[in-house]
């Protein structure tokens, strides 16, 4: 599998992802999903990969899972349309990292000031759980992400997966895997990067309180403030 050298730039990447077809189960249940929630029956889906979004130039990378079945995978971009997007973008613009509170459309007028979003796999997963293989299939992707932000200095990984497949990506291959555990706030140095953990918005980790509010704005502030050091 090849890098960012692959393609020139990341809208010539985006033009190649949005048409990828290497993973046969998602490719099957993108479309399949399509109008099963009734809120949103007769809307045109994407159904198709999904694009990160933001400041490619930016000196944070956040990474999610996947997109949702009804948020990404409907709206056509990432974190957009969803629970997960209300809290995440509420709480981002709270911290200063996005120009409004809402992300719902793709013609919304969302900005992220400095930072760019995506996810470790671009196709919506059945129960929001990826195969080993497809993480593997979808990371020329995030490479080449990591690879296009020549500013980088922070990511901010959303839940487990996330970490793992950056850790794949950027971290010195001769340190133990087991280094890098999944720790709320855990904070990582890997090839200069700072990587720094989250659990990810997710209905039920804010509706348990797994994930509170206040305490997510404070690590988005933290991270934010991290990127301009
Ligand atoms: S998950 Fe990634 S590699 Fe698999 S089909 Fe979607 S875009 Fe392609």
């Amino acid at each position: 599998m090849q890098g960012e050298d692959r393609w020139a730039d990341i809208r010539e990447m985006n033009d190649r992802l949005i048409a990828c077809e290497r993973c046969p189960r998602l490719v099957e249940f993108r479309k399949a999903v399509v109008g099963r929630d009734k809120r949103f029956r007769g809307e045109t889906y994407w159904a198709r990969p999904v694009p990160g979004y933001g400041d490619i130039n930016g000196r944070l990378l956040i990474v999610g899972l996947a997109p949702a079945a009804s948020g990404g995978n409907r709206t056509g971009r990432v974190f957009t349309g969803d629970k997960s997007s209300d809290f995440l973008v509420s709480c981002l613009h709270e911290a200063g990292i996005t120009n409004q509170p809402t992300s719902e459309r793709r013609d919304d007028g969302l900005i992220y000031y400095d930072a760019y979003i995506t996810a470790a796999v671009k196709c919506v997963p059945p129960d929001n759980k990826p195969l080993p293989e497809e993480i593997e299939n979808c990371s020329v992707y995030l490479r080449s992400e990591i690879g296009f932000m020549k500013n980088l200095k922070v990511i901010l990984v959303l839940g487990q997966i996330a970490l793992q497949a950056v850790v794949r990506l950027i971290a010195d291959p001769a340190e133990p895997r087991s280094r890098y555990r999944f720790v709320h706030g855990a904070v990582y140095s890997m090839n200069g990067i700072r990587v720094v953990c989250s659990y990810h918005p997710s209905p039920r980790n804010v509706n348990t309180g797994k994930l509170k509010r206040s305490d997510f704005v404070d690590l988005l502030k933290k991270v934010k403030e991290m990127a301009l050091e």
